[in-house]
């Protein structure tokens, strides 16, 4: 029998802190491990052996999904300045604002471009929450803080990966929490690189450039939104305080052009650095553990879906109460059997994780050796070969040539 949440396996934890919430005894906290990846450690000379940590490990008890039917949905905000700043179609600003005066937990980047979970009322907050990080966040101590609203009987909107807001539900459950004014959204996953790579990202624009990292924002909808494979959807945009600048706007600087900015795609999606437990993530399922799921509506131009889709679309799954959420929302639109399965041609982590890549072990065991320069050159498609091909690769964009660019681009990133 497992004592308590030290030997949970590294490869199998989400790093979802309910082993800490749950301990009352203050004998467990999180620290990063060697890969950047938030880890629980335990003072075994405070713990007492209770096991309350193990019963809420989602890594120890798996997801095997939840009871009711699992409704598909598209849909996209009316206001266009909250759809332009959102990822898909705005959903998340929907639904936290459905809400009776709600405390609100999201995810955000701090002024120190580290990615973590924050709750709060403050408009301002709500709103840096818009807009997904490709980053693992830090969930610090948001279980304990949405326990606490929520026993003080106040409305709560939660939005998180699956295993995050499992790790949620387990713990309120055990504390023995009413969740019956809470809100949970979770997400379609492809998987979380950690605070420690985005800090190498944002380190390696930094020194290059000589400048320092004010933003990213890792979904620019600058050329629009749509057609899943297109590069158009993933332009990172990096905002800096320097000099050498592509586009000006109130002393600082945006870039969307270098091969520094964009670097974080391929960190992204060479999948070589996924936290482990992704590569087996139990969560790819339409019955997942939040209310409603939010994912891009991909595919939602073979549809009859009469929504102004280059704007961006949200495709929803809601479930339970979820239901009754999405119908109170303005544009949405229930999807019919031929709809759904469009979208869910797209959504492949609806039916499976991500491979893990039989070059992971080498790209961590070479970036502890030689560092992250070494590994971005030998892994991540970085160097000045690559740079070239990044000044053709705007070239053809400047001169609307699309099929070239995406040609290009097909060489840069993966
Ligand atoms: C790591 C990650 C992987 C994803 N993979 C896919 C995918 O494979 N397919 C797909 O269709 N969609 C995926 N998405 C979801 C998609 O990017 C959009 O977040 C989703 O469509 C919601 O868009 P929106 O316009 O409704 O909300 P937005 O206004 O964009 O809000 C996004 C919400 O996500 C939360 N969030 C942002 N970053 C994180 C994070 N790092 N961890 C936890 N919560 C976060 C925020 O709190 C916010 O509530 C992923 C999102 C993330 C964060
Ligand atoms: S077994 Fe109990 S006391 Fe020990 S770390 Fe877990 S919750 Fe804390
Ligand atoms: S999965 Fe969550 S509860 Fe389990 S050990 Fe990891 S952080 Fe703790
Ligand atoms: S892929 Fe699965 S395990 Fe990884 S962050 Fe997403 S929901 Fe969690």
């Amino acid at each position: 029998m497992i004592k308590n949440v030290a030997e949970v396996k590294r490869e199998t934890c989400f790093g979802c802190t309910a082993c800490m919430a749950i301990c009352k005894l203050g004998a467990i906290h999180m620290q990063a491990d060697a890969e950047g990846f938030m880890v629980p450690a335990v003072d075994e000379e405070k713990c007492v052996n209770c096991s309350a940590c193990t019963k809420v490990c989602p890594a120890l008890h798996p997801w095997k999904g939840r009871e009711g039917e699992n409704k598909f949905y598209a849909f996209q905000h009316e206001d266009d300045t909250v759809l332009v700043k959102s990822t898909s179609g705005g959903a998340f600003s929907a639904i936290a604002s459905s809400v009776d005066d709600p405390y609100v937990c999201g995810c955000v980047m701090d002024e120190k471009l580290y990615v973590r979970h924050i709750v709060s009322q403050a408009e301002e907050d709500i709103a840096a929450m818009r807009g997904s990080k490709y980053v693992q966040s830090d969930m610090g101590n948001v279980l304990r803080e949405i326990g606490e609203k929520l026993s003080a009987g106040k409305n709560v909107v939660f939005s998180g990966t699956s295993c995050q807001t499992h790790g949620l539900l387990n713990y309120l459950a055990a504390a023995k929490i009413s969740t019956e004014n809470l809100i949970t959204m979770d997400l379609i996953c492809h998987g979380v690189p950690s605070n420690l790579m985005h800090k190498e990202y944002v380190k390696n624009y930094e020194k290059s450039k000589g400048v320092k990292g004010v933003k990213h924002y890792f979904r620019s909808k600058r050329q629009g939104w749509g057609l899943r494979f297109m590069l158009k959807n993933y332009e990172q945009l990096f905002v800096h305080s320097g000099h050498k600048q592509t586009v000006v706007h109130s002393c600082v600087v945006a870039d969307r052009t270098s091969l520094e900015s964009q670097l974080w795609l391929n960190i992204f999606f060479s999948d070589l650095c996924l936290r482990e437990a992704c590569y087996n993530c139990p969560y790819c399922t339409d019955s997942k553990p939040a209310d409603i799921t939010l994912a891009d509506f991909w595919g939602i131009e073979e549809t009859d879906v009469d929504l102004d889709f280059p704007k961006g679309c949200s495709l929803l799954i809601g479930r339970g109460e979820g239901i009754n959420i999405v119908k109170k929302l303005i544009k949405f639109r229930a999807l019919d059997k031929k709809q759904e399965s469009v979208a869910r041609n797209y959504q492949i982590h609806l039916n499976r994780p991500i491979k893990r890549p039989a070059k992971r072990d080498d790209f961590w065991e070479d970036y502890h050796k030689h560092g992250f320069d070494f590994v971005a050159r030998k892994y991540l498609r970085y160097g000045k070969r690559y740079s070239l091909l990044m000044l053709l690769y705007n070239l053809a964009n400047l001169l609307k040539n699309k099929r070239l660019a995406q040609k290009i681009g097909g060489w840069l990133f993966y």
